[in-house]
């Protein structure tokens, strides 16, 4: 039987500014993926040049990190199986304006780094995001009616 995994979600400023953070809570909802972990929160610099490290060297480094500290950001932990790959394809690709049809960057978004929404790309990158923003209690193992639906024996 597959296992649910987790993955680390943030609701970008220009989402939170746009009020959209309903649509894309019930998207993911919708989907059938449980939500373990959900807070509103500030990001500072120095979590900001961790979490976006891979990008140190790009010229649009500082403006992402002013961008994402203009408002608080809801951070959101995702349970499901396959839950990366499940994310990433109802985030689309990065620039909203390549991005998939239905995904929630093409649907609700038009450039970068106001593209809605950020995912982890990797069950590792996952578990060092969820440690980077989440405490262990602010984590919730429990069950739903619906579970039988989207977890158990299946394809
Ligand atoms: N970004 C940007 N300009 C670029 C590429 C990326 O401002 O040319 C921002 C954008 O908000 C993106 C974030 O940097 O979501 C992180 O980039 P990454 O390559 O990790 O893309 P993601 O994993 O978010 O799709
Ligand atoms: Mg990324």
């Amino acid at each position: 039987m597959a296992e649910a995994q987790r993955t680390l979600v943030l609701i970008k400023p220009d989402a939170v500014q746009r009020e959209l953070v309903g649509e894309i809570v019930g998207r993911f909802e919708r989907k059938g993926l449980k939500t373990v972990g959900m807070k509103m929160t500030n990001l500072d610099e120095a979590t900001l040049t961790e979490h976006y490290g891979h990008l140190k060297d790009k010229p649009f480094f500082g403006d992402l990190k002013k961008f994402m500290m203009q408002t608080p950001v809801i951070a959101m932990v995702l349970e499901g199986y396959d839950i990366i790959e499940v994310v990433r394809v109802i985030v689309g690709a990065t620039n909203p304006r390549k991005a998939d049809a239905g995904t929630i960057r093409s649907d609700l978004s038009m450039n970068v780094p106001s593209n809605i929404i950020h995912a982890s790309d990797s069950l590792e990158a996952s578990a060092t995001e969820i440690k980077r923003f989440f405490k262990d209690d602010e984590l919730f193992t429990y069950e739903m009616l619906t579970d039988k639906f989207h977890f158990g024996e299946g394809v």
